[in-house]
């Protein structure tokens, strides 16, 4: 394992890269704030183009991991590691087990725990070489999918309320780009609640799979993000609402899990000017993580369930504050997690574990 750079760069702590020759592994591990606690975030196993496209989004989704935790009342900071690869071609035991020395390195600073191409099975390989993996625990642990999707759905009903003056889904219409893990269970409560539902997936068995059991209407992957409907959810990548397609959106309202789905900060003010109440991701696909820490610490299944109600009053209070003020839903969300980082007593979690060693 050779480690090529240590930077602190951007508002970031750290930020570390590694190419492990004999496994194949490349990855990146960024730490953006450890303020509430050990930065804690998912590992994306992705086969990007560029490395710098890699970077782009350790450094972002790291960020949302930070304002996602602080939203929740969470004791974590925001991490976030990539592996480059193709999950379904790269991924071996060897690769997992240089991830997991990877993330030894940094001691607890960050905690690894699944996320798009990496799984708990992962995770149980990871914590071969490291503890500080979440999610690897089959006694403890469930998969964190429905936990979200249940956030994302409370989130959709806060995003409708404050468009339609009801919650009731019973006849809305949701086109959710990507039915994977999360997507398949937000459609299934959707369905339930009554909503018509419009799918999309690259993956032929997942769009079959929601088709099947849950009786969704397939739209293609290149019209799903302008399918006229009432919410668009995208459960898939980030970065999908970008100035060229705000402007072909045929919704009132966007929540779903997808982390980043802002391209850029000025996309929020162009939602807004097109009076489209976006529900911010990191507030509302939060539900994984809480439900993970509350697993943690064996809460009972109502705390559970409490904990995850939380998120529809939090993107509910921010919904109401961005219209109050009259500005973009992003800006505001931002602004409460830093609310919650500066109302922390302790400065940065790293540094005290440094100075208690
Ligand atoms: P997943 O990989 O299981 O599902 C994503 C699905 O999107 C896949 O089925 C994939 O084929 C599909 N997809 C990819 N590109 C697409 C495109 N252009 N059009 C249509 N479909 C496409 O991932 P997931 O766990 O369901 O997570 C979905 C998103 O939510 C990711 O961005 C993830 O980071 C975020 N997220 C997930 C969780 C969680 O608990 N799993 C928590 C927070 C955020």
């Amino acid at each position: 394992m050779r480690q090529l750079t240590a930077q602190n760069g951007t508002e970031h702590e750290t930020v570390i890269t590694t190419k492990d020759a004999d496994s194949g592994l490349t990855a990146i591990i960024a730490i953006h704030n450890t303020q509430l606690g050990p930065a804690v975030g998912g590992c994306r196993m992705f086969p990007y183009a560029q490395e710098a496209h890699a970077l782009r989004d350790a450094l972002r989704l790291s960020q949302g991991m930070t304002y996602k935790s602080a939203l929740a009342g969470l004791p974590f900071g925001g991490g976030k590691s990539v592996i480059l690869g193709d999950p379904r071609r790269d991924k071996t035991p060897a690769l997992l087990r240089a991830m997991g020395t990877f993330v030894d390195m940094l001691a607890g600073r960050y905690i690894i725990a699944e996320d798009s191409g990496t799984s708990p099975d992962d995770m149980r390989v990871i914590g071969e070489t490291t503890r500080h993996v979440t999610g690897s625990n089959a006694q403890l642990r469930e998969d964190p999918s429905p936990a979200t999707a249940h956030g994302v759905f409370l989130g959709i009903k806060a995003g409708i309320r404050q468009v339609f003056d009801t919650e009731s889904l019973a006849g809305r219409s949701v086109a959710i780009q990507g039915l994977g893990h999360v997507g398949y269970h937000l459609a299934k409560y959707l369905t339930n609640a009554g909503a018509k539902v419009y799918g999309s997936d690259i993956n032929v068995e997942n769009l079959t799979r929601a088709e099947k059991d849950l009786g969704i209407t397939a739209v293609s992957p290149h019209e799903i993000l302008f399918q006229p409907c009432d919410v668009l959810s995208p459960c898939a990548m980030g970065a999908v609402l970008d100035e060229i397609s705000i402007a072909k959106l045929q919704t009132q309202v966007i929540a779903g899990a997808a982390n980043n789905q802002l391209a850029t900060n000025e996309d929020d003010e162009r939602l807004r000017a097109r009076n489209i109440v976006y529900c911010p991701d990191f507030a509302i696909n939060a539900g994984g993580i809480v439900d993970i820490h509350h697993q943690n610490n064996n809460a009972c299944s109502d705390t559970r369930a409490e904990a995850i109600e939380h998120i529809g009053h939090s993107v509910a209070s921010i919904l109401e504050r961005a219209r109050s003020q009259a500005v973009g839903t992003q800006k505001i969300a931002v602004a409460m997690a830093e609310e919650q980082l500066n109302a922390c007593p302790q400065k940065n979690y790293s540094l005290q574990r440094a100075a208690a060693v």
